[in-house]
């Protein structure tokens, strides 16, 4: 596990950026944490680096999820309210994860079984009013990659 520490939402939004910069074409993103955390910051700094043009990135909480145009179409799952995996099927859910898309889920727990095998995987939780601990774990081939670049990009920006 890799993991920085930023001190600010903004820094959270770019942390978000930069990793939203290197995303490709079908990549998927699980973001854990509690409510708090800055996994919606995360997000949104995603959005940025996907060059979404939309202003206001939220979490799509009542729909599970909200599509953007970017440099590839942006999916942006969260999970909160699913109150069952099956659920997941009248959403689409494995049709967007197969697309050309990126999509980022949030609350990535609560689909179980039906993430996909490989995910770029993403762990915040809260150290205090305005700090937060943002780890990463990754597993296939793809996902390395983009994690040794990410972290290559983290400290190029000095986050550490
Ligand atoms: P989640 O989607 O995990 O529930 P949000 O991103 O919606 O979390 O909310 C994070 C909250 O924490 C926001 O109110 C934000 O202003 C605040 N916050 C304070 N410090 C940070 C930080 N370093 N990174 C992200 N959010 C932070
Ligand atoms: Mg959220």
């Amino acid at each position: 596990m890799f993991s920085v520490i930023t001190t600010s939402p903004e820094q959270t939004w770019r942390v978000g950026q930069i990793l939203g910069a290197r995303l490709a074409a079908g990549d998927t993103v699980c973001l854990y944490g509690d409510l708090g955390a800055g996994k919606t910051s995360l997000s949104y700094g995603i959005a940025l680096g996907l060059e979404v043009k939309e202003k206001y990135i939220t979490s799509p909480t009542f729909t599970l999820v909200n599509e953007y145009e970017g440099r590839f179409p942006f999916y942006h799952m969260d999970l909160y309210r699913l109150s069952d995996p099956g659920e997941l099927e009248s959403i689409g859910f494995d049709e967007y994860i197969d697309s050309d898309g990126v999509t980022v889920i949030e609350w990535a727990e609560r689909a179980g079984d039906e993430l996909p095998d490989e995910c770029f995987s993403v762990y915040l939780s809260s150290i205090d009013e305005n700090s937060r601990e943002i780890g990463f774990l990754v597993e296939g081939e793809r996902y390395e990659n983009l994690l040794t670049e990410l972290q290559a990009d983290l400290e190029k920006d000095r986050i550490r």
